[in-house]
């Protein structure tokens, strides 16, 4: 353990002076690889080793539950008491505060965190009777609505005062209804979305102030890493909690900022100076990481972008390898040549696979390529995707958990009453629900009620014995440690019978289960004291894709050295001796969604610059000539992005020879439009940086919600063919239509 004066010397001048940084609010603004998480870390140890800082008084919020243990480990190494840290993210903070004190907001104890699939069921029974909802209006619109609206801050009143008539094709006043009734229906249930774990938490703090003091005693340091991805309700939590102390350091890079789609706001860590104008603000301007050439190919991608802060990032490290380019004749022979690449590298240059990602844009590229690793056994860990807490069988098991915690949680009763079969039709939950509406009571109360209360005549006992069923399992919540608990589940509740019945897709899903306790036996021991099963639930809930516990159980039976396949979002803070980049095409980098998106280009540009600044050694790029998507092989052309990086890199045909590149692309075509800066800060004139290629979804102001069929015509002439649900199919002139992306 080397704490004291010598622990800043592992720092560059500028690293230690900002390790140095006292009290009082610092902001660390640099590019990737600058050893901004390094010094936070460093920070943290000499606010403790040298400033006598007690470690129970100091918060890093990170993105990942991953990054707040792998923080804590390191900072472990460097100085004592580092297990009373608080490392946490932003939604893992706000469960803490919320389980501590909820109560004073009206939380009821038990409360339980609902996932995506969850607010789904609960907007599909709400949405039914509000007027204004047609039966073409998607559940996960409204989703996108609300978890938009969260992310501002935005109540259902504000909502329905907001300056556009219209929110993603709804009329405002519809989706304020329908945000209203959502929330009713949710806090009857004891439940909270991931939005509320931060907005109650704001909520929370500004009516009780005594808790905010509270808590604000056990977070009298407060370091956030990657801040140019807070949105807006993040941004007021940090606010709030800094506010008495003010010892408030923040790290980022705007360049970085990849996660507008969610709410992040760049402005946050623009803006930090006019928060804080007595801020400390440091610069870092060298790159640890990468070699020189992958540096450089980064900075001249970068550089592309107009809404953006000048930096400087100097490579620290040599020349290194040359970067390569490949375009293969189609996505099979793009993942066979990753493969290939992949095998000499590990066999010639010995370097174990750990050491090498697969990145790419989108979760669905990656069967591909893993199909390509398989063909040549090479071992691969994905990370990410529709994964373990996501199979049907973990959900249902964990549905029981949750309702046997809390009789309150409806959807996670409709979600299994019928798995297995009880003999309780729809027309008998119709009833149970039509009767739990009228006497305000959970489903579960109905079911109880069922026999005395006359709410169903046949059967009625078959109700009343899931309600006992019920009751016995929440006696074992409380009575059992989380494994034991789950393996009674299963068994009680006849699931474990009915995936006997099921075959050899019954004998799967088992052994997911029989996973599912391990990992809960794992959790158990890995925390400190022990957790009941509601602590599993949670942190069952909070996990993030990237997320140590999740990966490894989606992982199961992965050699240790292998591959890792992942999206650029979830590589973000992360780096690898080995990077492949994979389809730098148009329509996938950037996406298609992007190009109808205010500023998209410009995200897809940080986004792949998020990609490049991964690599430590060596970068591979790759494309397609032909792509299957949507279950169609289509031409495809190279991404803008690569004409843009010049001389930068090498091309290299199958056989490793370097050849010329010569970009495969219709941009000729291609309706050429300004990007102006202006354009991109008013988003009321989207239309500035639109180029339209069929198939977008947009909004148009009187017609709702359509879809391009198809695009003629370029500039000020481009004209559309939009299928509009509400209104038949339309032609209209771009320039006019006022179409915004839905
Ligand atoms: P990102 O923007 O991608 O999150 P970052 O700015 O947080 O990057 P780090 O991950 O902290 O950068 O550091 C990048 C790499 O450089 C790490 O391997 C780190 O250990 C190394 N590094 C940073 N600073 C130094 C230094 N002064 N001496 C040696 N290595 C360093
Ligand atoms: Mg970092």
């Amino acid at each position: 353990m080397s704490s004291g004066p010598d622990l800043l010397s592992n720092l560059n001048p500028t690293q230690a002076q900002a390790a140095d940084h006292y009290t009082g609010p610092a902001l660390v603004i640099a590019g990737a690889g600058s050893g901004k998480t390094r010094t936070l870390i460093y920070r943290i140890a000499h606010l403790i080793g040298h400033y006598g800082v007690d470690p129970g008084e100091i918060l890093a919020v990170t993105f990942t539950n991953k990054a707040a243990a792998e923080m804590r480990e390191r900072a472990k190494h460097l100085v004592g008491g580092a297990d009373k840290l608080w490392m946490s993210t932003f939604h893992s903070a706000g469960v803490r505060i919320l389980r501590a004190y909820g109560e004073h907001i009206g939380l009821k104890r038990g409360f339980v965190i609902y996932d995506d699939d969850d607010q789904l069921d609960v907007i599909k029974e709400v949405m039914g009777s509000i007027p204004g909802i047609g039966p073409d209006t998607s559940p996960r619109v409204i989703r996108g609505i609300l978890d938009r609206a969260k992310s501002n801050l935005m109540t259902p009143d504000d909502l329905a005062r907001s300056y556009e008539p219209f929110i993603s094709g709804l009329p405002k006043d519809v989706a304020a209804e329908a945000y209203r009734r959502y929330e009713a229906r949710k806090k009857g249930q004891n439940a909270i979305d991931f939005g509320d774990l931060i907005t109650e938490t704001v909520r929370l703090f500004h009516e009780v102030p005594g808790v905010l003091n509270a808590v604000q005693n056990r977070a009298r340091f407060i370091h956030v890493d990657e801040y140019q991805d807070t949105n807006k309700a993040q941004y007021e939590l940090t606010r709030l909690l800094a506010s008495r102390d003010r010892n408030l350091l923040v790290v980022g890079d705007p360049d970085q900022s990849i996660y507008k789609f969610r709410g992040a706001d760049i402005q946050n860590i623009l803006d930090f100076q006019k928060d804080y104008p007595d801020a400390k603000v440091y610069m870092l301007e060298h790159n640890y990481r990468s070699s020189a050439h992958v540096l450089n190919l980064a900075n001249k991608l970068i550089e592309n972008n107009a809404e953006r802060l000048e930096k400087t990032l100097k490579a620290v490290k040599e020349d290194g390898h040359r970067v390569v380019f490949h375009r293969a004749t189609d996505h099979r022979a793009e993942g066979d040549f990753v493969a290939e690449w992949l095998t000499r590298l590990h066999t010639l240059e010995g370097r174990p696979y750990t050491d090498m990602a697969i990145l790419y844009r989108t979760n669905a590229q990656s069967r591909v390529i893993e199909e390509s690793l398989r063909r040549v056994q090479i071992p691969a860990k994905i990370v990410g995707g529709v994964g373990f807490y996501d199979r049907r069988e973990i959900k249902d098991i964990l549905a029981y958990a949750r309702l046997a915690i809390n009789p309150s949680d409806d959807v996670a009763l409709r979600r299994i009453i019928g798995r297995p079969k009880r003999g309780i039709g729809d027309t008998a939950l119709e009833k149970l629900m039509e009767w739990a509406r009228l006497h305000h009571s959970s489903l579960l109360d109905a079911c109880a009620k069922a026999a005395d209360h006359g709410i169903l005549d046949r059967g009625a006992q078959k109700a009343v014995d899931f309600a006992a069923l019920m009751a016995a399992m929440s006696d074992a919540a409380d009575n059992y440690e989380p494994a034991p608990f789950l393996r009674y589940v299963i068994e009680s509740s006849g699931y474990l019978d009915l995936l006997k019945q099921e075959g050899p897709e019954g004998q799967v899903r088992m052994e997911n289960l029989d996973e599912l306790i391990n990992a809960a036996e794992e959790w158990a021991q890995s925390q400190d004291h022990a957790g009941t099963i509601g602590d599993f639930l949670d942190d069952a809930a909070l996990l993030s894709s990237v997320d140590d516990m999740r990966t490894r159980q989606e992982n199961k039976g992965t050699p240790e050295d292998a591959v890792t396949l992942m999206t650029m979002h979830n590589a973000k803070g992360l780096e690898f001796p080995v990077v492949f980049i994979v389809g730098a095409e148009e329509g996938l980098l950037p996406s298609r969604g992007a190009l109808v998106e205010a500023g998209g280009i410009e995200e897809e540009r940080r986004l792949f610059y998020v990609g490049i600044t991964r690599a430590m050694d060596r970068l591979f790029l790759t494309a397609a000539e032909n792509r299957m998507q949507y279950g169609k092989t289509n031409a495809a052309e190279d991404s803008r992005f690569l004409e843009e990086l010049g001389d930068g890199f090498d091309t290299i045909d199958p056989y490793g020879q370097v050849v010329e590149y010569r970009a495969k692309s219709w941009k000729q075509y291609r309706p050429t439009v300004p990007v102006t800066p202006s354009a991109v800060k008013n988003t009321s004139s989207l239309t500035a940086e639109m180029a339209y290629r069929g198939g977008e979804k947009v909004t148009h102001p009187k017609f709702g919600g359509g879809q391009v069929l198809a695009v003629a015509g370029t500039g000020d002439r481009q004209e559309v063919t939009v299928h509009f649900p509400s209104a038949g199919t339309k032609k209209l002139l771009v320039k006019f239509a006022n179409l915004s992306p839905a």
